[in-house]
């Protein structure tokens, strides 16, 4: 699929997931890198993904991994901005925000239907000969060896 129409499906999935990408006040963005990671908060919440035109369903997965470690920082208290008690409790909860996302929300089959986005499923109908799949059954599984990693105060 090629990268600027996973770059629209990517803010699709954004709007989607209520990552604030538009707003003034969030500094919400999708950027490009080889290895997807978050950083910032509160007003200047950040998410990088990369795409893989062989494998669309990548930078699906890394937005919604992505985007739910941004949900979390965006979401932190205005009130106690900079304080001990206004930052993320830790790095097990941020990264029970991500995975909630990216897992319980992007692989359910609720989310395919309700995501419909006419692209993923013309890509996902024309690589399977014709045939009508349900998409769910032809993303490759998550490769748990992958994992992520807080590196230089950066979700990665
Ligand atoms: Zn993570």
């Amino acid at each position: 699929m090629p990268e600027e129409t996973q770059v629209e499906i990517g803010k699709s999935l954004a709007e989607f997931i209520i990552y604030d990408i538009k707003s003034d006040e969030s500094g919400g963005r999708i950027d490009t890198t080889e290895h997807p990671f978050t950083t910032g908060y509160y007003t200047d919440v950040r998410i990088t993904t990369h795409y893989h035109e062989e494998r669309f369903e990548s930078s699906i997965f890394s937005i919604l991994h992505e985007g739910g470690h941004a949900l979390y920082e965006q979401g932190l208290p205005m009130d106690w901005m900079y304080q001990p008690v206004g930052g993320s409790s830790s790095y097990g909860i941020h990264e029970s925000m991500s995975r909630f996302i990216e897992n319980m929300v992007g692989k359910s089959p609720e989310f395919w239907i309700k995501l419909r986005h006419p692209r993923v499923h013309e890509q996902v109908h024309r690589e399977h000969g014709g045939e009508e799949p349900r998409v769910l059954d032809v993303l490759p599984a998550r490769d748990e060896g992958n994992h992520r990693r807080y590196i230089q105060g950066r979700v990665v």
